[in-house]
């Protein structure tokens, strides 16, 4: 099987003297490893398009036994520069290459997680300041849409509009809920400020160019990326320890 596509690098590694291996995001299979044979040598082949955060065009060969993928030549279509250069706009990108990795993407939510991420990596390499909640942007998004959603127009118990009104983030059922009806929730519940229920509504739809503005005042953001996390960590089981993120 041979194809071609246009591709995000998201991992170069070197195996043996002039070979790479690489972990791309394709926008119809979701993230492939590949090898790139010759990869750390062939100007002609790959003229410098391996490297991270890349978006490439690339001809691949699956192996005889489909064991794996060859990459056989490949094309740079956008690079970045300023993000390679700046330790924080890398760490950034670094940080949420590494969500989508251990998120793991299935070919049916590849196009919209490779929109999600080549967005992302524009936005790291144009914006002026990089937003402070951009990686909890990101890690919302991807899980939004990627079959996640959350249901804060309206409380799930009662039914009354939550809009412009204090909520509670009720953990379990990854529903929110008016004060009253959480109380009788044995749920764990989280509060959910009118601020951070529209910055919630807002990041289902909003592509990542539009997170760039006003920051969010520092109360709202701490409680805006403890609900994002909590519900990560329970409905997706991803949790971040020791310096990365673990999926259970
Ligand atoms: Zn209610």
């Amino acid at each position: 099987m041979e194809f071609s596509e246009r591709m995000l690098v998201l991992q170069v590694g070197k195996f043996r003297e002039a070979d790479l291996w690489v972990r791309l995001l394709s926008p119809s299979r979701g993230i492939i490893a590949a090898f790139a044979f010759g990869g750390s040598r062939s100007r002609r082949r790959f003229a410098g398009c391996l490297d991270t955060f890349n978006n490439i065009g690339v001809h691949v060969k699956s192996s005889p036994g489909k064991q794996y993928f060859a990459l056989q030549e490949g094309v740079l279509i956008e690079g970045v520069s300023r993000l390679r250069r700046d330790g924080r706009r890398f760490g950034t990108a670094v940080n949420c290459v590494r969500f989508l990795q251990s998120f793991g993407i299935v070919p049916e939510g590849a196009e919209k997680a490779h929109f999600l991420m080549r967005e992302t990596l524009r936005v790291l390499e144009g914006c002026g300041e990089v937003p402070r909640l951009l990686p909890v942007f990101f890690r919302a998004r991807l899980a939004f849409d990627q079959g996640y959603a959350l249901e804060l127009t309206h409380c799930s118990r009662c039914g009354k509009s939550l809009n412009g009104r204090p909520a509670r983030l009720l953990i379990r059922a990854g529903r929110a809920a008016c004060p009253a009806c959480a109380r009788e929730s044995s749920d764990y519940r989280l509060p959910l400020g009118p601020g951070t229920i529209s910055m919630l509504q807002s990041l289902h739809v909003l592509p990542p160019v539009d997170w760039v503005g006003p920051a969010a005042p520092a109360a709202a953001a701490g409680e805006f990326a403890e609900a994002v996390d909590a519900f990560i960590r329970y409905h997706v089981g991803i949790t971040w320890e020791d310096g990365r993120f673990v999926r259970r």
